[in-house]
């Protein structure tokens, strides 16, 4: 075939490609996107759609207003001696100019993130809210025929394929068959979410991550961006030191794409790239031992490119992948989709065993730290597992990983393995593999600790973070004083088990405040840029607050566009 010409070449197409590839444009670039995959979006889709980014102007108008110190001071506490200043700097200064350049001039719209609070509520300069925004829910139908290419959301947290936004709604579908409220919020939006069935065969009011996608896809194509599906970048081209495009596999056959000003790595990092996890994810031994959430076409390809080209995948952060607990969920195929426990372990009524029956973290905390307390507690070489426990009422009331609450039928989860049970905690122990004594104790335990409010273990529910993962209203209403805890009272009891995963990763290659990649003397490789979870993370393996990959994701690409461009983001 033969060989195309633009300025910019973006390889993949999540936030991290797609916020390069709309800003390029905007900024008079001819921009293609590859993607490997027969749709776009990547994890990104799939994700919940909160971005980390501190002094936004929805929360400067709001009145939620703070110097750059704050948050700057925030993650140099929280990074230690892993903190990066001119990158970080980077990203504090151009996150609200980002923000202003999308609401501005492209199709995505925000919601904000004022009563969010930082994971680390204890830690100096955390911050109770105003730190992070969400994509507003956007209609599909402005994307036309280009729907179709839209990777759909993560059908497990969807019911019926229809994406719940994270916030009010999902408590209205928590509280459906309690409450008339909610009752009726749910049925208008499971009866507009059919006749979107009937009509368009999907879903069209799209939220969280999928939103994005769909707001930055509908912004490119207005554009002009080229977005190619099904064209995986196979290998980079270069003229010297300078790469200068890459060859693609598209469904015509092969294709050299010629890019005058550069070319952008955003295909997701590594989380199904076996070799990659084996080497710099102590608990995967094989690699195979580490279950990612993340979107199954990301195979490490960004950061193999990179590497050819000279560029130097980071190993120094404390922890290489954005860490979360994940259950395996049987398919019809005799495949297992891969859960991550995002949301039902900070309500009140779960604790999480390892197979000793015992806690061993706050329950409520982020998934990092869940999985780093996890990491910690058991001793090594042992699998990395633990069980989420929960009685009939909370099991019917908030479901448990992909086991939705009533009134979803339990019976096939249960059926498929997925779901265990037992009409006593011994019972359910002895399915699970627990010591059944143990587990006794620690639910009498946890029981009276819920009924007085207080976790001595753990200091579950003491932040505000804790808090916003719980559910106030509901515990008060039961006579319970911490919003996180509730006792598990009658069976039958119910365990998910959950082993290692992730939301994504962290280590990537090496870049500077601009996303371009450097070499091993640190210097920049000339028309190569690194974006998403292909560049290193700026957190260095923390995991400060929620949105913190796709905040810089969606900043370092509006940021590499406008190095490209030979254009210094306007103040
Ligand atoms: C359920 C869930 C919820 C999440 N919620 C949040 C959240 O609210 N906030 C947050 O910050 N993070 C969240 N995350 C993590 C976040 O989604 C990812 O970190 C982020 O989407 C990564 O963006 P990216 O652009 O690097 O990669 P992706 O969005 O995964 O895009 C990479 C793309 O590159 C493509 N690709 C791979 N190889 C090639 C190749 N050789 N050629 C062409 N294309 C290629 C892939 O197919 C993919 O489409 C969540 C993750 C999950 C699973």
């Amino acid at each position: 075939m033969s060989p195309l010409d633009c300025d910019l070449l973006v390889i993949g197409s999540g936030a991290g490609g797609l916020s390069a590839a709309v800003t390029a444009a905007k900024l008079g670039l001819k921009v293609i996107v590859a993607e490997k995959e027969a749709q776009f979006g990547g994890t990104t889709a799939w994700s919940g759609g909160w971005m980390w980014l501190p002094r936004n102007p929805l929360a400067v108008e709001a009145g939620i207003v703070e110097p750059i110190d704050e948050p700057l001071a925030y993650l140099r506490h929280e990074l230690g001696e892993r903190f990066d200043e001119a990158r970080a700097r980077a990203f504090l200064e151009a996150a609200p100019r980002m923000v202003e350049f999308f609401r501005t001039k492209t199709a995505l719209r925000f919601i904000d993130g004022n009563a969010i609070p930082d994971f680390h509520g204890r830690a100096p300069h955390a911050s109770l809210g105003g730190r992070s925004l969400c994509a507003a829910p956007f209609d599909g139908r402005r994307l036309g025929a280009r729907i179709a290419d839209l990777k759909p959301p993560l059908p497990e947290t969807t019911l019926w394929g229809m994406g719940i936004a994270s916030g009010a709604e999902l408590r209205h579908f928590f509280n459906a068959l309690r409450k008339p409220a909610s009752l009726w919020y749910v049925t208008q939006r499971v009866l507009a979410h059919g006749k979107d069935l009937l009509l368009h065969r999907r879903g069209m009011r799209l939220v969280n991550g999928n939103a994005l996608i769909a707001a930055l896809a509908t912004s490119a194509f207005e554009a002009g961006v080229e977005v190619r599906t099904s064209c995986p970048a196979r290998r980079l081209l270069r003229d010297g030191e300078r790469v200068t495009g890459a060859v693609l596999a598209t469904p015509e056959g092969v294709v050299e794409v010629h890019a005058r000003c550069g070319v952008v790595l955003a295909c997701g990092g590594f989380p199904h790239d076996d070799d990659r996890k084996r080497a710099l994810l102590p608990h995967a031994r094989t690699g195979k031992e580490h279950h990612s959430a993340a979107s199954r076409g990301n195979t490490g390809d960004g950061l193999r490119l990179g590497e050819t080209a000279g560029g130097q995948v980071a190993t120094d952060g404390v922890q290489a992948a954005a860490l979360a607990p994940v259950s395996l969920v049987p398919q019809a195929d005799g495949s297992f989709a891969h859960f991550p426990h995002l949301v039902e372990r900070g309500k009140p009524g779960l604790i999480a065993v390892t197979r000793r029956g015992q806690r061993f973290t706050n329950e409520a905390d982020s998934y990092h730290d869940f999985m780093q307390a996890l990491l910690a507690a058991l001793p090594a070489g042992e699998p990395v597992q633990a069980w989420l426990v929960c009685d009939h009422a909370f099991m019917r009331h908030y479901g448990l990983g992909a086991a939705k609450p009533a009134p979803m039928p339990l019976g096939p989860m249960i059926a498929n393995g997925y779901v265990q049970r037992g009409q006593t905690l011994a019972e359910l122990a002895r399915a699970c593999g627990i010591d059944g004594d143990a587990l006794q104790q620690t639910v009498q335990r946890f029981n009276r600790q819920a009924l007085a409010g207080q976790d001595e273990d753990f200091a579950k529910g003491e932040t505000a973070y804790n808090h916003m993962q719980g559910d106030a209203p509901f515990a008060a209403e039961q006579g319970w004083p911490n919003p996180c805890m509730g006792p598990l009272e009658r069976g039958p009891f119910y365990a998910v088990k959950v082993v290692a995963g992730s939301l994504g990763t962290f280590a990537g290659l090496r870049t500077n405040a601009h996303a371009q990649v450097l070499d091993t003397q640190g210097q920049p490789i000339a028309g190569l840029y690194a974006g998403g979870n292909d560049m290193n993370s700026l957190m260095a393996g923390h995991y400060p607050s929620g949105g913190i990959t796709l905040g810089p994701a969606m900043t370092f690409g509006w940021l590499a566009a406008h190095h490209m461009a030979g254009r210094l983001p306007s103040p």
